[in-house]
């Protein structure tokens, strides 16, 4: 048993590129739509929407699904190697719905119901659907309490005649703060028991492949990112020596090798969990 594929997140886009990264890598539209001549992938990726940041800053969707579209035909046909897209989904974390501060962010608060997200996160699927149906954008499950999430399967069904059960990949939205709790385990296993196996988990990092990695086809994390530059790591000896930077937040080979301790963290636990 190999364990899930892992994409490595990086606000970087350049990372894509020949002599790079060379591993998987999880891209967000908000950082690559500033690009005029796009990289072009090395190795396959996946492309965020900026959801997170998105509702975060705003509240709502300041992208319209026709822009978001035609950005990632260009995606697709200029950088290439594009695995699948994410939706303009709605998160459903409090913070996001209430607004406030939560790590030191502020949250505007979309001021609306968990349902009211998922039923916008579905409609947007629809409409990205019809307008690209050639474009492999993935559906993702929205909500907050287990039940929300199966909720969101039936949504899925009733509002659109889709059945997750069927489709190549579901994301599960509103779990990266809580990607190493037994929440996230219990959401995914009512998930699995429901027949949506094939699951992306956005912002998975050791804890959460640890725990639940045996339910998960991919993940993604940036979480490197966070851990070099809040926590004040400081950076690689060898990036010190060479003067590169005071710490390694923007930094390939500190990247890789955050890579390759959550792949051999992660490895033991999926090995010892029978299928
Ligand atoms: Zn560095």
């Amino acid at each position: 048993m190999t364990g899930p594929l892992f994409m490595l997140g990086t606000h970087q886009p350049g990372w894509l590129n020949r002599g790079r990264a060379g591993v998987p890598l999880f891209v967000s539209d908000r950082r690559l739509r500033v690009y005029k001549t796009l990289p072009r992938a090395a190795a396959p990726w996946a492309c965020d929407s900026g959801g997170f940041t998105e509702l975060q800053k705003y509240g709502r969707w300041t992208v319209g699904p026709i822009e978001y579209v035609a950005r990632l035909r260009r995606y697709r046909d200029e950088t290439g190697r594009m695995l699948w897209a994410a939706p303009q989904d709605w998160m459903c974390e409090p913070i996001v719905i209430n607004g406030g501060v939560a790590a030191g962010q502020w949250f505007v608060g979309t001021r609306l119901s968990v349902a009211e997200h998922q039923r916008r996160t579905v409609a947007n699927f629809a409409q990205l659907r019809d307008l690209a149906p050639d474009l492999p954008i993935v559906p993702v499950v929205q909500g907050w309490e287990r039940d929300d999430y199966l909720r969101c399967v039936d949504l899925y069904w009733s509002m659109l005649g889709v059945d997750l059960t069927t489709m190549p990949l579901v994301g599960l939205g509103s779990v990266c703060r809580r990607q190493g709790t037994r929440e996230a385990g219990v959401i995914l296993r009512a998930l699995h028991i429901r027949g949506v196996r094939r699951l992306h988990g956005f912002g998975f990092k050791t804890l959460g492949l640890i725990e639940h990695g045996h339910l998960l086809t991919s993940a993604d994390s940036m979480a490197w990112s966070d851990v070099a530059r809040k926590l004040r790591r400081p950076a690689l000896p060898e990036c010190v020596r060479a003067g590169r930077h005071k710490n390694c937040a923007n930094c390939l080979p500190y990247a890789l090798r955050w890579r390759a301790g959550v792949l051999a963290a992660a490895r033991p636990a999926q090995n010892g969990v029978a299928a």
